[in-house]
């Protein structure tokens, strides 16, 4: 399964193309299936439909846990570092964890969850939640886990739209020096939520909870009714795994779907590949397990892996911003994976706790979520990784279930900014507005796939044509990922941002990223965020909201913005310069850390009246600061 060298990558991604599905099969074998399957691939991207290992009976949890028990049930699974460093951690060994799983899967059996049914997870970063979710793929429920900082309203919202019977909630969570109310937010929720008939409650703050008769229960004394024997439900490769809502970045929310057998042998085979995992490396991704991040490459793939997964409870600037160098440091992880804005939001506060940590443990380096800019790319990589270890830029979705382009680390030559090239099975197209090819290299165009991966979404839970409508009807016969992206000289991807976000000024397309790129080059600018507005000459014209450490006041405005306009130019060229630029004190940010542009689209074309929806917004209060300012 594994690639070790770019000859190795070269001829998989040959084959991969050729035969698709010889290609996968063999990969598929390295998994352990109750049955194996009888035709490897159907599909058609038109209604869609999208079928792998057809006729393939299994469990996740089997080749998550079960599987490693005799080599490695001693080996941490799971290391939890909790909020606070002076609280103990947990060490949860690969015997451990598939006890407590099944154990908390006869909690749910008890509570009458059956195969199929939706469970909805909301609680804290702890070794519960990993246990919950497994618990679900134990027996055949699907889980929806919803982020532990959303509202009571967006709580509600996706129970509804999957009809969840049961909610599994602690009674509040620790974020940095806050205590948050988690049981209280679900209460407010479930007002209107009938669906639900139980609420299992686990004990992290003892913050004092409402506890409802005959629907809501503890975690702990629950457990004291249930034995560890929970033999897993044999799944078909296509029975739903479990749904996820998108961040929100572009619009509502969609619950996507993805299945048992595709979803797991993608999201292990990138697993080892784009990190070159090797066997006893512990591996600590940031991302929350809200975040189809956190699913696939802090649980699923490193589980299925027997790997060891750190999950982090708090946040990365308590109690100080040298947090995520103190638990490389302590647990000696080997590879990174974070997000930009987790880097960028470090960089802010200089190196004084990053240069007093040892970081000779790292191995590899990743990033997620959204293009890293130029600067935080070599932040990165002088300061974390020391030049010595490969930076992974994966471009991927809730949708796509894996990461579908990037580097191998330590294989594939990697460029500041650019996710590089397709994972083997990964086939990128590139095409206009009119959806014809874009063929050669040294190109711009909207982001396709030609091909399934076996990870691709099946569906949008029960709104199918929603899911026809935003993925293959733009393009027939392609899945449109609503990205921009370049395609340079060497054949190397580099996203642009969101499709939405490519700009046309006076028929030049200039990527938005690019533009921001260029603007926090600029010395004092610490975040930026671009968006096009209705330009009566240029077609479309640049308004840049600019965050700077030390908000200009005065004659400096002027000035301050010649000078950002004087470095844009000199990145870039004059056609990308600002024509408007607002200096602000923050963005509106969804809870995943990226920025809302339809938000300060809106705002920058003066049409502030109806801004969509903004549940998943962090920080709502500088929506309103934004508006006061704008120009
Ligand atoms: P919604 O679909 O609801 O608008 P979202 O797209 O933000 O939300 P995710 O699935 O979490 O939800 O994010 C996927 C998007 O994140 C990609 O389409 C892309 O725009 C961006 N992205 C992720 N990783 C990278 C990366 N390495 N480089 C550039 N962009 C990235
Ligand atoms: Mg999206």
């Amino acid at each position: 399964m594994r690639i070790r060298t770019f000859d190795e990558y070269q001829t998989a991604y040959q084959k991969s193309v050729d035969d698709p599905e010889e290609f996968w099969a063999e990969i598929a074998q390295n998994f352990q299936w109750r049955k194996p399957w009888t035709k490897t691939l159907q599909w058609n991207f038109s209604e869609p439909n999208i079928k792998w290992f057809i006729g393939g009976k299994l469990n996740i949890t089997e080749n998550c846990l079960d599987r490693h028990l005799i080599e490695r049930g001693d080996q941490p699974a799971i290391i939890w570092e909790p909020n606070d460093p002076n609280e103990a951690g947990v060490t949860l060994t690969y015997r451990m964890l598939h006890d407590q799983v099944c154990r908390f899967a006869n909690v749910l059996k008890r509570n009458g969850v059956v195969k199929g049914d939706r469970v909805c997870i909301y609680m804290p970063m702890v070794p519960e939640l990993a246990i919950a979710v497994l618990a679900c793929a134990r027996i055949g429920a699907v889980h929806s886990v919803v982020f532990g900082g959303f509202s009571a309203q967006s709580i509600a919202d996706r129970i509804n739209d999957a009809q969840c019977k049961v909610v599994v909630t602690a009674d509040g969570s620790y974020r940095g020096n806050k205590e948050i109310p988690l049981k209280s937010t679900v209460d407010d929720a479930l007002i209107g939520c009938p669906s639900v008939q139980k609420v299992i409650v686990m004990t992290r703050t003892r913050t004092p909870v409402s506890m409802l008769k005959g629907r809501d229960i503890w975690w702990e004394q629950e457990l004291k009714q249930v034995t560890a024997d929970c033999p897993a439900e044999e799944m078909d490769a296509e029975d739903m795994l479990f749904i996820l809502y998108t961040s929100g970045s572009t619009g509502k929310p969609k619950g996507v779907v993805h299945t048992c057998g595709g979803y797991m042998v993608y999201a292990t085979y990138t697993f080892q590949n784009v990190f070159q995992y090797e066997p006893g490396q512990v591996f600590f991704c940031t991302a929350d397990i809200g975040w189809i991040t956190g699913h696939s490459y802090i649980v699923y793939g490193p589980l299925a892996s027997g790997a060891t997964s750190v999950i982090f409870e708090g946040v990365p600037t308590y109690p100080d911003c040298g947090r995520f160098w103190d638990i490389t440091d302590k647990h000696n992880v080997n590879i990174l994976y974070t997000a930009p804005t987790a880097i960028r939001s470090l960089m802010g506060f200089g190196l004084d706790k990053v240069e007093n940590h040892d970081l000779s443990s790292l191995q590899v380096l990743g990033s997620v979520g959204e293009p890293i800019n130029e600067e935080a790319w070599h932040w990165y990589d002088d300061n974390i990784g020391k030049n010595r270890c490969p930076i992974v830029d994966t471009w991927w979705q809730t949708e796509t279930g894996g990461i579908l382009i990037s580097p191998l680390a330590g294989i594939t030559k990697t460029k500041p900014t650019f996710a590089t090239l397709p994972l083997p099975g990964v086939q990128p197209i590139l095409v206009d507005e009119n959806g014809k090819e874009i063929e050669g290299n040294g190109v711009s165009g909207n982001l396709c796939m030609k091909f399934p991966w076996p990870g691709i979404l099946r569906t949008t839970y029960g709104d199918h044509e929603r899911c026809r409508q935003t993925y293959f009807a733009t393009y027939p016969g392609l899945y449109f990922t609503g990205d921009g992206c370049l395609r340079d000289e060497d054949g190397y991807y580099r996203i642009t941002g969101r499709v939405d976000d490519v700009l046309n000024v006076s028929g030049h397309r200039i990527g938005t990223a690019e533009v921001e790129n260029a603007i926090n080059m600029h010395t004092g600018v610490v975040e930026s965020a671009v968006v096009g507005y209705p330009h009566d000459i240029k077609g479309q014209g640049i308004y840049a909201y600019v965050i700077t450490d030390q908000q200009p006041d005065g004659h400096d405005v002027e000035l301050t913005k010649r000078d950002i306009l004087a470095t844009v130019t000199r990145v870039i060229g004059p056609i990308a310069k600002p024509d408007k630029i607002q200096f602000v004190t923050g963005l509106p940010k969804t809870r995943s850390g990226k920025i809302m542009r339809r938000i300060l689209r809106k705002i920058a074309e003066g049409d502030t009246s109806n801004l969509g929806d903004t549940s998943t917004l962090l920080d709502p209060a500088v929506v309103d600061e934004i508006k006061a300012g704008a120009t």
